[in-house]
């Protein structure tokens, strides 16, 4: 089974990257980079794994090198079974509306909401290829894209990830009869570069849980597609 991540290169990107690995999938790991500094935590991954993990250059910002990544999956394995839209920044933190520069905003959408879209758009095809059961297009998106527990600040973070939800109801309404389980899922707060040294979780942790979504060792139901890693639904 082939899985796509986008912002494979560090965080929880990188966390399902190896425990995908470890559950012997073959990886498909975009980065925004391909500079050492960027891929140097892939690259040892791929030295342990070897032929088991591609890595694409996939700026999420530019539809032209996921376009590209995507036919060089086509030319190389003419499907892929799961994609994983994970990478996201998270800007302008507890900025105050009357603060906020609205270029942050764009910002936001271009990498949370638009990159998904980008990626959804050139890999749906190849998807649509695969033979697997466990086909799947999962959004990786926040607590803080939630309509009705929401809090002060992070605007653009919020607002982009309440549309990133806006997206995967849409396309699970799109794909329900081709079979592919659309799924926005919050992590849960974890210790990485975005989260902080205070999270509670961690990432290894969070990629575990997904992975079990993955695999079907969760079962997921209820009226959404906004659920929490270890599967239990959240409101959008
Ligand atoms: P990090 O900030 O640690 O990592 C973000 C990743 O996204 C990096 O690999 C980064 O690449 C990549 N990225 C950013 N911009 C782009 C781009 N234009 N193109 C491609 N890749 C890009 O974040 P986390 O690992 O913590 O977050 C992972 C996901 O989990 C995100 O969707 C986030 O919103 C979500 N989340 C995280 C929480 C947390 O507590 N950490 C809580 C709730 C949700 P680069 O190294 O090149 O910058």
């Amino acid at each position: 089974m082939k899985i796509l991540i986008t912002g494979a290169n560090r965080g929880l990107g990188l966390s399902l990257a190896k425990e995908a690995l470890e559950e012997g999938y073959h990886v498909i790991a975009g980065t925004r980079s391909l500079n050492e500094a960027a891929t140097s935590n892939l690259t040892v991954l791929k030295e342990n794994y070897n032929a088991k993990l591609d890595i694409f250059h996939m700026d999420v910002t530019e539809e032209a090198s996921i376009e590209k990544a995507a036919q060089q999956t086509k030319h190389q394995y003419g499907s892929v079974d799961v994609l994983i839209n994970n990478a996201a920044i998270l800007n302008e933190r507890d900025k105050s509306i009357e603060e906020l520069d609205l270029a942050a905003i764009q910002k936001a959408f271009d990498v949370n909401t638009l990159g998904p879209v980008r990626v959804i758009k050139h890999f749906l095809p190849l998807l649509r290829e695969s033979s697997s059961e466990k086909r799947a297009i999962l959004n990786i998106s926040s607590e803080a894209g939630s309509l009705t527990h929401t809090y002060s600040g992070d605007y653009p973070y919020g607002m982009s990830k309440v549309s990133l939800n806006m997206l995967t109801e849409k396309l699970r309404v799109y794909l329900k009869e081709d079979k592919v389980k659309v799924l926005s899922i919050h992590p849960g707060w974890m210790k990485t570069d975005m989260g902080g040294e205070k999270a509670p979780t961690n990432p290894d942790q969070a990629a575990k849980d997904i992975m079990k979504i993955i695999n079907d060792k969760i079962k997921i139901e209820g009226r959404f597609a906004f659920i929490n890693a270890d599967g239990t639904e959240r409101e959008i």
